[in-house]
């Protein structure tokens, strides 16, 4: 049965995408399973003058396709206040510290408080620090500050806001955001890799080849072209996502699922990735490039977005091979590729395994696919004889596809992890440390790429990418097992 946990909420930026598209949903979710009861209240506040009983309704419209009932969804959004904010303005904190205070009482909190910031993160040092002068933190309680990304644009400054966090607030009372930790199936990595002695006892540099990563949208930038344009694929992706998932492929076992254990171990993988090569040339680890029109015209290109520059640089496609320099994983290449506007909306990872050593078979290697979103699953594929004479060969696939019921009836990341902040559980957040050696590894990528003159190799919308992506692995005689077709 579900365990309770009482919580005031605290929403910054609550008028905003994410709080309607995935917050609002995820708490409500959390309400209907009972982890959220009668002791729980929300606090929304952001800019606009809204009144409760209309912030009230934009609740309900944002959870209205996953009801109980109407009368269900009121109960819930009746939980819900607004006030409007300035994140500048001294004065607002007073008042909002009256609203919790009040709230905190009304449904019994014991000044638990979940500071929910939901906004751009030049709002993250202003505000935390309110937050602590204007006393909204109690002592009672604990307080707990979940952060969405982006942490920085580069590692300077994420130390800068890091910094600026940490005098109010320590290390283990932040939350930093990173969706793909929340994913079924990235979490599943780790139950695949260490429950299984099968798979355990193969994930090694004697039977892997080669690690493949592929993290691809079909949209394009949307109504955030202001905020690309100045990002990249680099920064908005591969600092993040990327690496994060890379961790969890190779660390060590951990001892324990503490935050401790599996931070550590994902963390010394990240300390040990080697200085990529980054040149013009066929000699580079790293190979970007940006969206032009699609083949059929239908599609537009990357630079004739709105709010994008004319003559952007931008790339929205990264991919590249990470080595981890250890003795275990310094000959197995991880490949990674993101984009926007590719052919399909897909994550998913493959695991090349070596072909046999032998002259007996003429094999192919066997693969490993873990299906992220929106399949979730896995295939083997492994060599099998062809009926009939001799011994030729043909794959064989063994695959489990979570079927669309038990999709349906899985939890979203948000709802995930909002309910891991309520638990008090780090596991699944980005450690400083993780972000800081994010950070300076694709630092080195970014100032190299800076430095080159203007150009970017382009790919047509709606494809896998710049052919560059491919050349990548065939120096090393792999190829991607994915290809779109
Ligand atoms: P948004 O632009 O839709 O909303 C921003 C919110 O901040 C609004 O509620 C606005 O009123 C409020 N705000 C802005 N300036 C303010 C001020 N001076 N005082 C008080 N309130 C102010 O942004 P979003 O898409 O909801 O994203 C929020 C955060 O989540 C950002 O850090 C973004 O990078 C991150 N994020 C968003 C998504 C997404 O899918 N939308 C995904 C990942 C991360």
């Amino acid at each position: 049965m579900s365990h309770e946990t009482k919580a005031l909420f605290i929403i910054f930026g609550a008028t905003g995408d994410l709080a309607h598209r995935k917050l609002y949903p995820a708490i409500y979710e959390l309400y209907k399973k009972g982890y959220l009861s009668k002791s729980f209240a929300v606090i929304g506040t952001a800019r606009r003058e809204w009144s409760d009983d209309y912030f009230q309704e934009v609740v309900r419209d944002s959870i209205a396709d996953g009801i109980e009932s109407e009368e269900h969804a009121k109960e819930f959004s009746t939980h819900f206040r607004y006030q409007s904010h300035n994140v500048k303005d001294t004065a607002h904190y007073v008042t909002l510290k009256k609203l919790a205070d009040e709230l905190d009482e009304e449904y019994g909190l014991e000044g638990n408080r979940i500071f929910y910031l939901s906004m751009s993160p030049s709002f993250f040092g202003t505000i935390t620090s309110h937050l602590k002068a204007q006393s909204l933190a109690t002592d009672e309680g604990f307080n707990r500050v979940v952060i969405e990304k982006p942490f920085g644009t580069d590692f300077e400054s994420s130390k800068e806001l890091n910094d600026e966090i940490n005098s109010s607030f320590a290390e283990d009372q932040l939350y930093r955001i990173d969706h793909y930790l929340g994913k079924e199936m990235v979490q599943n990595i780790l139950a695949l890799r260490f429950s299984n002695p099968l798979l355990e006892n193969s994930w090694n540099k004697e039977t892997i080849a080669n690690f493949q990563v592929t993290l691809s949208e079909d949209l394009g930038v949307e109504e955030r072209g202001e905020y690309y344009d100045k990002s990249g694929a680099l920064r908005d992706m591969v600092q993040n996502h990327v690496l994060q998932v890379v961790g969890m492929l190779t660390m060590n076992r951990p001892d324990s699922f503490t935050p401790e254990d599996v931070r550590r171990e994902k963390l010394a993988i990240i300390e040990s990735l080697k200085t990529p090569v980054v040149t013009q040339d066929e000699t580079t680890d790293f190979v970007r490039g940006q969206y032009s029109d699609s083949s059929d015209q239908k599609v537009k290109a990357y630079r004739n977005e709105d709010k994008v520059d004319p003559e952007s640089l931008t790339e929205t496609f990264v991919a590249g091979q990470i080595t981890i320099d250890t003795d275990e994983w310094r000959d197995v290449p991880v490949y990674v590729r993101t984009g926007k506007r590719m052919a399909e909306k897909l994550s998913r990872i493959d695991i090349v395994f070596k072909e046999t050593t032998s002259d007996l078979f003429n094999d192919s290697p066997s693969t490993l696919t873990i299906f992220i979103n929106p399949d979730q699953g896995v295939e083997l594929v492994i060599n099998n004889k062809k009926i009939g004479p001799g011994m030729d060969l043909e794959p064989m696939k063994l695959a489990s596809l979570r079927s669309k019921e038990t999709l349906k009836n899985s939890p979203e990341a948000y709802e995930k992890l909002i309910l891991d902040v309520l638990n008090g559980d780090e596991t699944h957040f980005a450690h400083w440390g993780e972000v800081a050696e994010s950070w300076k590894y694709v630092d080195q990528i970014r100032q190299t790429w800076d430095s080159f003159e203007d150009h970017i190799p382009f790919y047509p919308a709606l494809s896998v990418g710049p052919a560059e992506a491919n050349q990548l692995l065939e120096r090393n005689g792999h190829h991607w097992v994915y290809t779109a077709e």
